[in-house]
């Protein structure tokens, strides 16, 4: 499922004010009870070996490339988390100040119903 994405880590190559146009991103979390320890991994910056998408910032190409792309996701804790893929209608990954992927955090989040309860 394609999920309307805003990302703050504009220092991603893949961003693009503040829209994703990575076809795919790749949210870690795996076992995490909070938002603050899930990451995305797919988050990358000029020199990693990764494609830049910044040139296509403009007019024509900007339309094409906003994107909503798929995101796979670890944090299996997350409401929106079934079998590992996000099904949120709406992601926002932060924060601008991010230079690493580990930096970066999915603040949207929450923890599936019932997980705190002691029947757990
Ligand atoms: S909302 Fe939940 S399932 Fe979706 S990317 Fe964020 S942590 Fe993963």
């Amino acid at each position: 499922m394609d999920v309307d994405l805003r990302c703050e880590a504009e220092q991603c190559v893949y961003n693009l004010e503040e829209l994703c146009t990575a076809p795919e991103i790749q949210v870690h979390g795996e076992d995490t009870m909070g938002g603050r320890f899930t990451y995305c991994s797919t988050f990358a910056v000029d020199g990693d070996g990764k494609a830049s998408l910044k040139h296509l910032n403009n007019d024509n190409n900007y339309n094409f490339f906003i994107s909503s792309p798929e995101v796979e996701c670890s944090a299996i804790n997350c409401e929106y988390n079934q079998r590992e893929m996000c099904y949120a209608p709406h992601v926002k990954i932060i924060s601008e100040i991010s230079t690493a992927p580990i930096q970066t955090e999915c603040q949207t989040f929450i923890p599936r119903e019932g997980l705190y309860s002691s029947d757990v």
